[in-house]
């Protein structure tokens, strides 16, 4: 079952992996995560004391629920579905990860804005080998990688994600400290997506 979230993750597809248990670690220290809860699909992390001023919602009086529900059985079901905000961690074990929006439309080509309706086929093709990064605009012959494709905030590629489940598409913003703090705890620069996947 998919579940919207919104995603940050390294910019910079070439920057490595991070250890999720210091990146929860650096996420606890300045608020945005809480506690640590076990569920069936793994570790996930209430949200923090100052989730609220890390995370800016957008738009009037957004219903977005924050407290797991005490009962176990009733708490999988909630964050399974993402109906309560909460964060996991994930992080590949070797490799770049394509994360993408279930009903994402075509990425356009960097040159010619044209969209590139076979890329689908091209991750694919990527995914079952990773040498399989280049492609060529059928517009306008322009040839690049999959990274340089603009999926706007719908697709990324990266070794680690920072899951905040139960946010729908641009419901949410990290400000920019929060961008900073992660910036500062890993080298690099981080961007946002949002997904349901
Ligand atoms: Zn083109």
């Amino acid at each position: 079952m998919s579940a919207y979230k919104l995603l940050l993750c390294p910019a910079d597809p070439g920057c490595p992996a991070i250890d999720t248990k210091l990146l929860a670690g650096c996420l606890q220290e300045i608020g945005l995560a809480g506690n640590a809860v076990a569920l069936d699909a793994g570790t996930c992390y209430r949200t923090g004391e100052r989730f609220l001023q890390l995370v800016t919602f957008l738009g009037c009086a957004p219903s977005i629920e924050l407290d797991l529900p005490d009962d176990a059985s009733a708490r999988e079901i909630a964050c399974a579905e993402g109906q309560v905000c909460h964060i996991r961690l994930s992080r590949t074990g070797s490799g770049l990860r394509f994360r993408a929006d279930d009903r994402m439309a075509p990425p356009r080509c960097p040159e010619c804005r044209q969209p590139l309706a076979n890329w689908s086929g091209l991750i694919d093709a990527w995914r079952s080998n990773p040498d399989h990064l280049g492609w060529q605009c059928g517009h306008c012959g322009h040839q690049g990688r999959l990274f340089d494709l603009n999926f706007r905030k719908s697709a990324g590629f990266g070794h680690t994600f920072i899951e905040i489940w139960g946010i729908h598409p641009a419901e949410a913003v990290p400000v920019t400290g929060l961008l900073d703090a992660l910036e500062a705890f890993s080298g690099c620069q981080w961007k946002t997506l949002y997904v349901s996947d």
